[in-house]
């Protein structure tokens, strides 16, 4: 039976979303916790992963690199500055990757695409089906109205977010960019300062923080006589948690590859 469990190490272990993470696999019955990473030095490290989440002992000790056989797959939901380092090791090992850190900076995205011809990796800036499904909507909403439509998004997160505006806002952007034949030039994440009035085409983001939000994304889409809003409103971060080992079953045996979460549900397909 335990042969059949698939093996999983977390990174970002003491995190908000590595705690979950770690607490989602020990309560799953086909995913094993092999290991659990976090910064060297971090408080946590050399702790018991089960009591590190409040369960008991799992025997398996936070450490601060990934050691891990071939077959195991990595979960990493850290920080920008330790994407690169997870990366190195998951192709050093051949192990797939589920990359759920945001912000990222350009050249730690094009490090995870040259490695994506080595070993498959999920890369989604937001794992929950229901922001998946919201950002494919947005996409063949926004192609259905047309640039005669405006485009607007404003997203809201808890207090202790360091990215702004968030990597789904900027994803759904994108997803309405590309539906609608507009490069990301037409992406305006800050006014200040300007005194003229919308360039029409342009599709703002804008980004509130506060309090202990988990996640919400409202796409506007405004006409002078109507405007439809898509919101989709995250209420507990086990959703990231469920839809990222959902990504780690399904990227087990992948070929390589960047794959989105798009890919994980089957919806890449659709238009
Ligand atoms: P957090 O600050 O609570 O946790 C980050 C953890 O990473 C901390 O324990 C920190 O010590 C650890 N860390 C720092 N440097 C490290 C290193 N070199 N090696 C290993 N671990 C290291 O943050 P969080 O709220 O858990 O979010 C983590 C990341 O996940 C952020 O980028 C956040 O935006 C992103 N996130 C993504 C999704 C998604 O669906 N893609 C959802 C939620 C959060």
């Amino acid at each position: 039976m335990s042969q059949r469990l698939l093996p999983i190490v977390i990174v970002g272990a003491r995190g908000r979303m590595g705690t979950t993470l770690i607490r989602n696999v020990l309560e799953s019955d086909d995913l094993a916790l092999v290991g659990a990473v976090d910064r060297t030095g971090a408080p946590g490290v050399g702790q018991d992963a089960g009591i590190l989440v409040g369960l008991p002992p799992v025997d398996v000790t936070v450490g601060d690199r990934i050691n891990a056989r071939p077959g195991t797959v990595v979960v990493d939901f850290s920080l920008p500055e330790s994407t690169e380092r997870t990366v190195e090791r998951c192709v050093e090992g051949g192990l797939p990757l589920v990359l759920g850190t945001t912000g990222l900076a350009p050249a730690t995205r094009s490090r995870i695409e040259e490695a994506s011809t080595e070993i498959p990796i999920v890369y989604a800036a937001n794992y929950s089906v229901g922001v998946t499904l919201l950002t494919r909507l947005s996409a063949l909403a926004a192609r259905a109205l047309g640039t005669d439509w405006d485009a607007e998004i404003v997203e809201l997160h808890h207090r202790f977010k360091r990215d702004a505006p968030s990597g789904t806002a900027l994803r759904i952007a994108r997803a309405v960019a590309e539906a609608t034949g507009r490069g990301e030039d037409a992406i305006v994440t800050d006014r200040t300062g300007r005194s003229t009035p919308r360039e029409p085409g342009e599709i703002g983001v804008a980004a509130l923080r506060g309090g202990a939000s988990v996640g919400e994304h409202t796409l506007m889409l405004l006409h002078p006589d109507e405007r439809i809003e898509l919101t989709h409103r995250a209420y507990d971060r086990s959703i990231f948690a469920r839809g990222a080992l959902r990504a780690a079953r399904w990227v087990s045996g992948k070929a390589p590859g960047l794959y989105d979460m798009a890919d994980v549900l089957g919806l890449s397909e659709l238009a």
